[in-house]
């Protein structure tokens, strides 16, 4: 009985000089003294050992031990991850470590990106082209002979004259490449950085970005160039998006049409951005003209193809409501970072 009470005593003494020193201290022990093995239940099953009179008072004495070994635990337990709690080793594996900014997609990226998906899904392979032009592909191919007046539309900047270099206008130039290539049918989207001599404003500059599609092959007709951007718009702003068609003028296509979608701000009603008209204009199309077939060497008589082009700032414009078009390229990061979360 006495050589118990003394035992139970050293327990008390290795209990309260316990320090924890690791995240796991007080799991490690639970399993020493609190365990279905554990120190407690051991000196408890000694129980059956002392006399009957002795019973109540180690009872008691066995009891008071227990709950001062739970008390300990959970001290333990409450104290861990706590700095206080120094034990020599001042490192907390607990505490959240230093969290590394992973920066953000640009939106003009996102957006190119999310077009490009779009219309792979279609089966529209990407190509891309140079950005100084020649002026075959960036005019003369296209049905834009020198002195046409439709050059006009497309203030240049050329890089040299005589013969003619220059900042392309527009990536049409990367689909005269392809059809030069010969490899019908065609079905590609042209994404680039294009370059105009415009003055800087809140719609527009001297530098944007295009994407480009085009798809030739036997009996291509207009009614599979709608569908195409009807199958776009749809997935891009929602299944509930409007369209209709303007007639126009490119002078690569014919007949060549303006495709407006429904205002995605006032669903049609009429508002500051779709000038209370209901409808914003968001890409330019039409069936690839003949002579365009012709001048990249390709029978016009058995093929045909339609072609459109837009701007990825009008639509990520539309997309995230943005007001002036000088954000895309200002680098600043109050702008930029709300676009952490988008992909
Ligand atoms: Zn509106």
């Amino acid at each position: 009985m006495n050589e118990l009470l003394q035992q139970i005593e050293a327990y008390k003494k290795e209990i309260t000089d316990y320090k924890q020193d690791d995240a796991h201290a007080a799991e490690t022990f639970r399993i020493k003294y609190l365990g279905t093995k554990g120190l407690v239940k051991a000196v408890m099953a000694e129980m059956k050992n002392v006399p009957n009179e002795n019973k109540r008072a180690l009872g008691q004495i066995l009891n008071d031990f227990k709950i001062f070994t739970e008390n300990k635990y959970e001290a333990l337990k409450s104290n861990t991850g706590s700095p206080l709690q120094t034990t020599g080793n001042d490192m907390d594996l607990t505490l959240p470590g230093d969290t590394l900014p992973l920066g953000s997609r640009h939106p003009i990226s996102i957006v190119k990106n999310k077009i490009i998906s779009i219309f792979s899904r279609l089966g529209f392979a990407v190509a891309e082209g140079p950005e100084i032009e020649d002026d075959w592909h960036n005019f003369s191919a296209l049905n834009l002979p020198e002195n046409h007046p439709a050059r006009d539309m497309q203030d240049t900047f050329y890089v040299s004259q005589n013969p003619d270099w220059m900042l392309r206008t527009h990536t049409s130039s990367v689909q005269v490449r392809e059809m030069e290539k010969g490899n019908l049918p065609i079905r590609i989207i042209c994404p680039g950085r294009v370059y105009r001599n415009e003055t800087i404003s809140a719609r527009a500059h001297c530098f944007f970005h295009q994407v480009e599609g085009l798809y030739i092959a036997e009996n291509v007709s207009f009614a599979d160039l709608k569908q195409t951007l009807y199958f776009f718009v749809q997935e891009m702003f929602g299944q509930d998006v409007k369209v209709r068609f303007r007639p126009s003028y490119f002078p690569f296509t014919e007949p060549s049409a303006e495709m407006d979608i429904s205002c995605l701000i006032c669903g049609g009603e009429g508002c500051n951005i779709c000038k209370h008209t209901g409808w914003v204009e968001i890409l330019g199309c039409g069936m690839v003209y003949p002579n365009v077939l012709e001048n990249c060497k390709i029978d016009s008589n058995k093929y045909s193809g339609f072609a459109f082009g837009m701007g990825i700032e009008r639509i990520t414009m539309l997309k995230y409501q943005i007001k002036d078009l000088r954000l895309f390229s200002e680098n600043d990061a109050r702008f930029l970072k709300q676009f952490t979360s988008a992909v």
